[in-house]
């Protein structure tokens, strides 16, 4: 047999090679990256690297030595295009393949795209090293820059922006920023938060047509009113990138955007495939539900607890799911779940951005927010786990 196949350098799949490593597996570790760099971290493309592309190097997880002393096969720049569970095979783009024993798929997310902003060179995404030269690069002092989408990474970017002189317009369908996550009042902080530094939010609001040749100078939006523009960052989310699978076993999830479904351990269906990261949709046993993850810290959780399982070793407990964020200079945490909660209490000084809002459920805590509260982390995380084994008990 023939070891451990990893598709997809990003976190999950790096946290998959270190765990396996770190539990003394020695057979071949093969890790096939699409992009032609070493593994690398996504979270800073948005923040300070946007204007630093200097700092680009510091993105790698690990050095070229790590990876030769730990025995750890790096094909960088050549895509899996195909799956073959029967054989046991991953084809690459090469026209090579890799076969396995234990395969980890961990090809992350791809950024979701609106039709009507397809063709326009200065029409982009977020998810790349190269996607942040390029975004960086045209974000020069005075620019008018339209972010269509208030999630994190649109939220991140309008902050980074705003700091080098970019002039800022977001434009949100919802009628606040998380809106469907936090809740309208706590929306409306980080709407705050956005006007304060200069930046304008334009809410409940569409784009019905964008003008320009080449290029997109302004966009029409739903009440008639034009905005005009530079560039413009599309930030409406992410979908699973699992186009490689095509009409393998495991290709059907595909159709309906759902991620590849694992159980809490990265395990598919299929004997020896697992799932890590923004790729999979893994069975949270609180929501009793899969769901995608798409943050960093479940990123890393999946790949360790799936290489655990390939191995046969006994996981932790699962934690508590985490999200940080940095815009104008505060950090902004938020740990658990806070579409389960029936109630919210927040403490603090939301003007002077630092506050804590607990979200509860019959009063048990479900979800907190920290906003310019690092040092509460612990003690959250605290509160939750704790919450959570009560209500497994
Ligand atoms: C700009 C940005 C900022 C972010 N900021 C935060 C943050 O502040 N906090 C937070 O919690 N999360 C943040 N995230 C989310 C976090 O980075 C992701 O959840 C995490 O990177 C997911 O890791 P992953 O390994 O699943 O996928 P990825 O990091 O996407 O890695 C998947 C890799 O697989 C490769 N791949 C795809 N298809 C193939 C193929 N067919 N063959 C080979 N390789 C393939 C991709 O090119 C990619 O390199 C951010 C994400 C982005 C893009």
């Amino acid at each position: 047999m023939s070891g451990v196949v990893i598709v997809g350098g990003g976190l999950a799949g790096q946290r998959c090679a270190e765990t396996l490593r770190r539990s003394g597996y020695r057979d071949p570790i093969v890790m096939v990256c699409g992009e032609p760099h070493l593994p690398y971290d996504r979270p800073p493309l948005s923040k300070d690297l946007l204007f630093d592309g200097a700092a680009e190097e510091s993105l790698s997880f690990r050095s070229p030595v790590w990876y030769e002393e730990k025995a750890v096969e790096l094909r960088l720049g050549v895509p899996a295009v195909g799956l073959d569970t029967f054989e046991r095979r991953v084809h690459l783009g090469d026209g090579s393949c890799v076969a396995y024993e234990h395969l980890l798929i961990a090809t992350g997310a791809r950024p979701r795209r609106i039709p009507t902003f397809e063709g326009y060179e200065n029409v982009t995404t977020l998810r790349t090293r190269e996607d942040a030269c390029g975004l960086g690069a045209a974000l020069v002092p005075g620019t008018r820059l339209l972010v269509i989408g208030a999630g994190f990474i649109g939220q991140e970017v309008a902050s980074a922006a705003r700091k080098a002189g970019v002039q800022t317009t977001i434009i949100e369908a919802a009628s606040a920023p998380l809106e469907s996550v936090l809740g309208s009042e706590l929306g409306g902080w980080f709407a705050d938060l956005h006007r304060a530094n200069g930046a304008k939010l334009l809410l409940e609001h569409r784009v019905a047509a964008v003008h320009g040749d080449r290029r997109a100078d302004a966009v029409t939006l739903d009440d008639g009113r034009m905005v005009h523009c530079d560039h413009v960052l599309v930030g409406v989310g992410v979908e699973p990138d699992l186009r490689w699978l095509g009409s393998s076993a495991l290709g059907r999830p595909i159709a309906d955007r759902s991620g590849v479904r694992t159980d809490a351990d990265g395990r598919t269906d299929i004997a020896g495939i697992y799932a890590a990261g923004d790729a999979a949709a893994a069975f949270d046993p609180l929501l009793e539900r899969h769901v995608l993850g798409n943050h960093w810290e479940s990123a890393g959780r999946q790949g360790s607890r799936a290489a655990r399982a390939m191995l046969g070793l006994e996981q932790g407990p699962r934690g508590v799911s985490s999200f940080w964020s940095d815009l104008y200079g505060t950090r902004v945490q938020y740990l658990g779940h806070a579409s389960l909660a029936d109630e919210v209490n927040v403490d603090g000084d939301p003007q002077a951005c630092e506050f804590t809002a607990t979200f509860t459920m019959r009063e048990r805590p479900v979800a907190v927010l920290l906003v310019g509260r690092s040092q509460m982390l612990p003690r959250a995380r605290e509160l939750l786990s704790a919450a959570t084994e009560m209500a497994f008990a």
